[in-house]
């Protein structure tokens, strides 16, 4: 069975090419898919005076299944990878990897597609932390700079002969060697992509700094919300590392144990340790934490009951740290993508 027989493949933006009359040669059954191994209708096509010639990898209904473009594997919508989508938005992978299973998964994929006549619907489940996170990190403009000539490496070893006739680029890389370790079907699965998870670790790291900087407005906020914690992080060792900032009222650990609230005296030395654990971290037990400011409570006398603290505004609490008590959007662990799997 051919996975395709389309008219026109299913490409984002940059890789189309800043001409949207670019003519396309077609070869119907031309290659294996790299996801699903079935022949599909291969593209090629340049996307502009100076660039290399491109062409299509998957098959449109792979690239349907995953709302990607069928020769970066890069998300549609956001120009992301799939592993930095999947992580903010929270999708599990479901496309089997084992050949038997997966011709059947995209068999059936292939016929509901048909009869829904259009792509599985990626955005509309994001939650708002992973929403903003996506708008954060994507890619509004084409990057046309990404078709361009590979670089010559004949030119690299300082022995290109071609000169200016040389089809490939003359400079030397500058880049990315993480680059080079990327492979299709991981990206297109979304683990293991050096790439995007180079990616989510910036995000978070810049999450993390900007999230203790900025101390809340409201000065009565003088606790701590620790979280990342496990067995290895006792009260005590808590205590060592928070009460040389000042007055402890008390650090009170929920029932799970995964996160643990540091209350102050006073503003002073909340201010303080956040300035200490922003710059030195927050190491606890031989564990390395993560520390936002806390929030303020919500008034009423039942609230405190149900909701002993959150983490800072916009901030979502980890897995589990308050999953029963959720109750807003901001509130819901779950929201933190890059962290729940
Ligand atoms: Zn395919
Ligand atoms: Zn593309
Ligand atoms: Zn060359």
């Amino acid at each position: 069975m051919a996975a395709d027989d389309t008219e026109f493949p299913i490409l984002c933006e940059t890789c189309l090419g800043e001409n949207p009359y670019v003519r396309m040669t077609k070869e119907s059954h031309g290659k294996e898919c790299k996801i699903c191994n079935r022949a599909f209708t291969i593209f090629r096509w340049l996307p502009g005076r100076g660039m290399r010639y491109k062409k299509t990898e998957i098959c449109t209904t792979c690239a349907k299944l995953k709302n990607v473009c069928q020769t970066c594997i890069l998300d549609l919508e956001h120009g992301l990878p799939v592993q930095v989508r999947d992580s903010a938005l929270s999708i599990q992978d479901n496309v089997p990897r084992d050949e038997a299973n997966r011709r059947d998964y995209l068999a059936r994929a292939a016929g509901e597609l048909e009869t829904a006549g259009e792509q599985v619907d990626f955005s509309g489940r994001a939650q708002p932390a992973g929403r903003e996170m996506l708008k954060r990190m994507a890619r509004t403009e084409p990057y046309y700079k990404r078709n361009r000539a590979h670089i010559c490496s004949f030119f690299v070893k300082g022995i290109c002969t071609r000169g200016n006739e040389c089809p490939y680029r003359h400079e030397m890389p500058r880049g990315d060697p993480e680059l080079a370790k990327q492979n299709i079907v991981d990206r297109y699965h979304g683990n293991n992509d050096p790439v995007a998870r180079r990616m989510l670790k910036r995000s978070a790291d810049s999450a993390k700094k900007s999230s203790l900087a900025s101390a809340p407005e409201d000065k009565s906020i003088t606790s701590l919300f620790v979280m990342g914690m496990d067995a290895s992080v006792t009260q005590s060792g808590l205590s060592e590392f928070f009460a040389p900032y000042g007055e402890l009222k008390s650090i009170v650990v929920p029932p799970k144990g995964n996160c643990a609230f540091i209350n102050y005296r006073n503003r002073s030395a909340a201010e303080a340790a956040a300035a200490a654990a922003l710059d030195d971290g927050c190491v606890v037990g031989g564990k390395a934490l993560r520390v936002v400011w806390g929030r303020a409570r919500p008034k009423g006398p039942q609230s405190e009951l149900q909701r002993p603290a959150t983490a800072a505004n916009g901030i979502p609490l980890p897995p589990g740290a308050a999953e029963d008590s959720a109750q807003y959007p901001s509130q819901d662990p779950t929201a933190m993508g890059a962290v729940r799997r």
